[in-house]
């Protein structure tokens, strides 16, 4: 099956600029005739049931859909284990002991950015590996991908933001904590769902190249058989990144304010060229007047209505 999906995170009521972000990955699936497919990223907080629940509820009072049940990431590990294990019978794992703060005190490579992973751990023979892990005990060593040879960039079509290139330094696949990381979860899942269509904020536009390459080493569907859409954020009223200090942002709040949720879903298709101002819009009138080519690449600034 071809599909798109959302993937939200369940730590808490999704605010404007993530129901923005779930509307558009819906639009592009439904206007291509895919699948649309929901899964929650819970690998962080354990099941945290409730938010989900919460954050399906409001999306679907919205007018989204999606086929079949919500896949439970933290029910997946196998798979991502698997591919784990796989990664590492090829030698391309290796354990890591850096703390955040040992990155952040290595020195950097002439051209990486701030943050990358320095290769501290990278060449360690066994015994010095033994004593790393001796060392930070309790604490357990991550496991970090051995980025082959000139995979360390690597460039993308984006429909939305043109070519996009980015870095891809050794990243981590299991954090110390033993919970999977999210690069590697989502590439895993992604494939396994049979998802061809990724539509997500713009501030994951960089990570897309580190799960490129890690799509390649494990023989999963990669562009141009997966194609890329990230979204501009939405600002708050002073400009930044909209936030819960931006007053009522979520659905709730704002049903808690006088405006429901035809409003709101208005609102958002307005700030997508899908409705003049003040049009009250109905989910299939969108989907009928959806066109990814027409769409604003500019960030959506924010603007409570008038009360
Ligand atoms: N769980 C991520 C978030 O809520 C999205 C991951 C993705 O779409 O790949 O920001």
């Amino acid at each position: 099956m071809s599909a798109g999906r959302y993937a939200p995170s369940p730590s808490g009521d999704l605010h404007l600029g993530n129901l923005r972000t779930a509307l558009l990955a819906w639009l592009f699936a439904r206007s291509s005739g895919r699948g649309f497919l929901m899964r929650i990223e819970d690998l962080d907080r354990g099941r945290d049931a409730g938010a989900a629940d919460r954050q399906l509820e409001d999306l679907a009072e919205l007018g989204i859909d999606w086929d079949g049940p919500a896949v439970l990431q933290t029910e997946r590990g196998d798979d991502h284990d698997a591919a784990i294990a796989e990664l590492a019978e090829r030698g391309l794992v290796y354990e890591c002991s850096c703390t955040r703060r040992d990155i952040l005190a290595a020195p950097t490579a002439p051209h990486a950015p701030p943050g990358a992973y320095p290769g501290t751990c990278r060449d360690r023979n066994e015994a010095e590996r033994a004593a790393a892990r001796e060392r930070i005990l309790p604490r357990l060593p991550a496991l970090r991908l051995r980025v082959p040879e000139g995979a360390e960039q690597l460039a993308f079509e984006d429909r939305l933001m043109g070519r996009v290139t980015g870095v891809v330094d050794d990243l981590v696949l299991r954090r110390g904590d033993g919970a999977v990381a999210y690069n590697l979860a989502v590439v895993v899942d992604d494939a396994s769902m049979g998802v061809d269509q990724v539509v997500r904020g713009d501030d994951l536009a960089s990570s897309t190249p580190r799960q490129i390459v890690l799509q390649r080493l494990l023989g999963l569907p990669a562009p141009p058989a997966v194609e890329y859409a990230h979204v501009p954020l939405v600002l708050g009223p002073s400009g930044a990144r909209l936030a819960k200090r931006d007053g009522a942002v979520t659905l709730r709040e704002l049903q808690a304010h006088g405006i429901g949720v035809e409003r709101v879903r208005s609102r958002l298709a307005e700030s997508l060229g899908l409705a003049a101002p003040g049009e009250s819009v109905c989910i299939e009138q969108i989907l009928a007047r959806f066109d990814p080519g027409l769409l604003p690449r500019e960030p959506w600034v924010w603007t409570p209505d008038p009360t």
